[in-house]
C-alpha cells in the first residue's frame, strides 16, 4: 500500500466518524421546539462527553473528567506529559441551537488524535484535547463558566445566578455533575495553567463575513469581550387610551423605542472603535393610534420624506415620551 493510499484511507475513515459523531450527538441532544438544546450542566451534556469518551477509548486514546467534569482526551503516550498544547471547545449549546456549534471544535482535536493513533506518530509537542461543558451564557447569563471554573475566576454573584428553567442556582447545578465546587467557591484554579503551551480552538464562524468572501477558514485576531445586558425592563404608566394628552405620556413602549435608538448611536460608537454589539431580533408590543381623521390612524405613518429618520431621533429626545425606569443588570463576558 502507497502512502498517499494509505493516509487516503486514514482520511476517508476520519471523514465517517466525524459524521457519525455529529449525526450520534445531534439525535442525542435534539430538541423537540426544534434545533440541538443541550444545556450547561445536564444530563443531556454528560451523557454527550460520555458518549464521545466511549469512541475515544474504544480507539485506544486516554479519555478522562477533570474536576470541573470537562473531558479531556489524549494520546496514551501523553498523559503523563509535564508542558501540553491544549486543543479544544465547548459542547454545550444555547436552547434550539445548531448541533456544529462548539462541537466542530471538539470533534476537530479528536481528530487530529485519532490521525496520530492510526499512523503511531506523536505530535512534536503533546496534546490534549478537551471537551468542555457549560460555556453558553443562555442557561444561567454568566458565560465561559467551565473556563472560569479551570482558572479559579468564577465570582460568587456568578455562582449563585439561577437556570433559566427550574431557577435553580449555578453552584448547584455544577455540584450535580459533580464538579469539585470546594475548589472552585475557592477561587482555586482546576488545572495547572503554567503547564498551558498553547491553546487552540477551532470554532464555526457565526457570522456570514467568511461565505461572502468564499474562504473556507480564517484566523481570528482576537476574541472580544463584552457586557450583556441580559433583562432591561421598561415601566411606563397606564393612562387612558383617549384621555391623557401626549406630553403627560409615560409610554413604555415609547421609551423602549427612544432606548432602541440610543442603544443603535452607541452601536456606531462601539463600531467606529473596532467592536461590535447585538441586540434581540423580537419586540412585542401593541399600539393604539386614535385621531378624528380616519386618514391619520394608520399606526405606523408612511412618510415620504426623508428626514423621517432624523424625525425619530428628535422624537426621542422629547422627555414625556421616555419617563420609563429602565431596570438593567449585566455581566461582563471578557
Ligand atoms: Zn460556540
Amino acid at each position: 500500500m502507497t502512502h498517499s493510499h494509505a493516509s487516503k484511507l486514514v482520511t476517508s475513515e476520519l471523514r465517517a466518524t466525524a459524521r457519525r459523531l455529529f449525526d450520534e450527538i445531534a439525535d442525542m441532544s435534539r430538541d423537540p421546539g426544534g434545533g440541538q438544546s443541550r444545556p450547561a450542566y445536564s444530563a443531556t451534556e454528560t451523557a454527550v462527553l460520555k458518549h464521545i469518551q466511549s469512541i475515544a477509548r474504544d480507539a485506544g486514546l486516554s479519555a478522562y473528567f477533570d474536576p470541573g467534569q470537562n473531558l479531556v482526551m489524549t494520546l496514551p503516550e501523553d498523559v503523563d506529559a509535564d508542558n501540553y498544547v491544549l486543543v479544544g471547545s465547548h459542547i454545550d449549546t444555547v436552547p434550539n441551537g445548531g448541533n456544529i456549534d462548539g462541537l466542530a471544535g471538539v470533534v476537530a482535536g479528536l481528530l487530529c488524535l485519532l490521525d496520530r493513533r492510526q499512523r503511531g506518530t506523536g505530535f512534536p509537542q503533546p496534546v490534549r484535547v478537551v471537551a468542555l461543558r457549560g460555556e453558553e451564557s443562555a442557561w444561567f447569563g454568566p458565560c465561559y463558566t467551565a473556563s472560569k471554573a479551570l482558572t479559579g475566576t468564577l465570582s460568587q454573584d456568578e455562582l449563585e445566578q439561577r437556570h433559566r428553567d427550574d431557577d435553580r442556582t449555578l453552584d448547584a447545578h455544577m455540584a450535580d455533575v459533580g464538579v469539585n465546587m470546594a475548589l472552585v467557591r475557592a477561587g482555586t484554579p482546576l488545572t495547572d495553567l503554567g503547564r498551558i503551551l498553547e491553546y487552540i480552538e477551532l470554532h464555526i464562524e457565526q457570522g456570514p463575513y467568511l461565505d461572502s468572501i468564499d474562504k473556507p477558514v480564517a484566523i481570528v485576531s482576537g476574541i472580544r469581550g463584552n457586557l450583556r445586558h441580559r433583562r432591561i425592563l421598561c415601566i411606563g404608566k397606564a393612562g387612558h387610551s383617549g384621555a391623557v394628552p401626549r406630553d403627560a405620556r409615560q409610554d413604555a413602549v415609547m421609551a423602549v423605542a427612544e432606548l432602541l435608538m440610543r442603544l443603535d448611536d452607541s452601536w456606531r460608537a462601539i463600531l467606529n472603535n473596532g467592536g461590535t454589539a447585538h441586540r434581540s431580533s423580537k419586540q412585542r408590543h401593541s399600539a393604539d393610534c386614535r385621531h378624528c381623521g380616519i386618514q391619520h390612524r394608520h399606526p405606523v405613518q408612511r412618510s415620504e420624506d426623508p428626514r423621517r429618520d432624523e424625525g425619530i431621533a428628535e422624537r426621542g429626545g422629547h422627555e414625556n415620551w421616555c419617563k420609563a425606569k429602565c431596570a438593567v443588570r449585566y455581566w461582563c463576558c471578557d
